[in-house]
């Protein structure tokens, strides 16, 4: 924004001064080498516009363009946006591409002139300003000499180069690992529409807390969502459980609930929730289906009491999960249980304490 602004105050100042008849610096500098290639107003006669700059030469017209491009992409960053219109905010937001192809050429037919390096040692500014208000022909002090003034090279292209370069190559690899073959061993249709998914992916190597992208071509081949693994890294698969929340997970319960359509998955991503066994007691606090990474880090635990992990530190696992409706504890339930028994029968009946609370109500619950 500030960049835009001042473009456009200096445009104002720019035409001004070539409009100007007096013998101000601005004027008499407008008004040099207006017929060769040293000029340093970029508007030439009393008819050029600003607009017409704007809009006819490379800078004037890739500003106005990334400038509307940032515009679009910040109004549809926002919150309201993001949570009802998703896919608004995620293709607008590619205009980054154009944003970023913008700003690489908006510098380069060199309408931002300043006084040649070589002028400069000859005609200084600091010394020979008044000079060029004031001189007259026959003036032979060397401040009367006409400085010479060229572009300034482009260097934007500088700032976004190495940026540029790791995004391509980060593309280049996300496209390569989403088309490794994924194998959707099981599908569980779970109460509350819950659905479950188990696939397996050469070289998939995950860590609890960790989430991927799916993309389900069938329905959308550009659309990716994130979902957090359900699994433990101890599994010879990797889960996620899908609940509905708007178009393309609605579709994607529809569809395997009538074939299993080739899914595509990228990641995983995120940081992991490794931390959580380096303490004796860890509290897990979950909301609706932001349960999901507990699902992994409690299938974890088990397996590294079953392999006697020394890694290892937690004692005692205190879980709060807060559900809108009883369906949806349904299918967490099963893990619980067996989670329950499993540590019964290890002599280890208190290390997990749960507490579920139901936040919707209503009395055909109690029926
Ligand atoms: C890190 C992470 C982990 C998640 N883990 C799970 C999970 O384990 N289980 C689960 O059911 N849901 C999870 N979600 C939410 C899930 O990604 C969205 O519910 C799903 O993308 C909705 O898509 P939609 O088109 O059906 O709904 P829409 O109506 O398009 O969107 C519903 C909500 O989901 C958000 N959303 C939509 N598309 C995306 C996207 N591509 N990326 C990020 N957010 C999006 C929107 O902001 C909106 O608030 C997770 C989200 C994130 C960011």
């Amino acid at each position: 924004a500030v960049h835009t602004i001042a473009h456009l105050f200096n445009m104002e100042r720019y035409n001004q001064s070539q409009q100007a008849t007096d013998r101000s610096l601005p004027a008499v500098l407008s008004k040099m080498h207006l017929q060769g290639n040293n000029w340093l107003n970029p508007i030439h006669s009393n008819q050029t516009t600003v607009e017409y700059v704007a809009f006819t030469t490379i800078p004037g017209l890739t500003g106005v363009i990334i400038t509307l491009a940032l515009i679009l992409m910040v109004t549809s960053s926002t919150e309201f946006i993001r949570r009802n219109y998703f896919e608004v905010f995620w293709y607008t937001h590619h205009l980054f591409l154009i944003y970023f192809a913008g700003l690489v050429i908006h510098g380069i037919a060199g309408l931002v002139r300043g006084q040649t390096e070589q002028s400069m040692a000859e005609v200084h500014p600091h010394h020979c300003a008044h000079y060029l208000t004031q001189r007259d022909q026959n003036c032979t002090h060397d401040c009367c000499k006409d400085p010479e003034f060229g572009s300034i090279p482009a260097e934007s292209w500088k700032w976004v180069l190495a940026p540029i370069i790791l995004y391509i190559f980060e593309r280049i690899l996300r496209v390569w690992r989403a088309r490794q073959k994924v194998l959707v061993k099981k599908v569980v249709m779970h109460p509350a529409r819950v659905l479950e998914l188990q696939m397996q992916k050469k070289g998939f190597r995950m860590e609890v807390g960790q989430y991927i992208f799916v993309n389900c071509p069938a329905i959308s081949p550009l659309e990716w969502h994130p979902f957090t693994l359900t699994s433990a890294p101890e599994e010879d698969f990797f889960s996620i459980h899908i609940r509905v929340a708007g178009d393309w997970t609605e579709r994607l319960i529809d569809t395997f609930q009538s074939e299993i359509p080739r899914i595509e998955v990228d990641g995983p991503f995120g940081t992991a929730s490794e931390d959580v066994f380096q303490y004796e007691v860890a509290m897990l606090v979950g909301a609706g289906i932001g349960v999901t990474p507990f699902a992994s880090i409690l299938k974890s635990i088990w397996y590294k009491f079953q392999q006697a992990d020394q890694t290892l530190k937690t004692k005692k696992i205190y879980f709060y999960w807060l559900c809108r409706d009883t369906g949806a504890f349904a299918w967490f339930n099963d893990l619980l249980a067996s989670l329950e028994q499993k540590m019964a029968e290890s002599g280890k009946a208190d290390f997990l304490t749960y507490r579920l609370f139901l936040t919707g109500w209503d009395t055909s619950i109690v029926s």
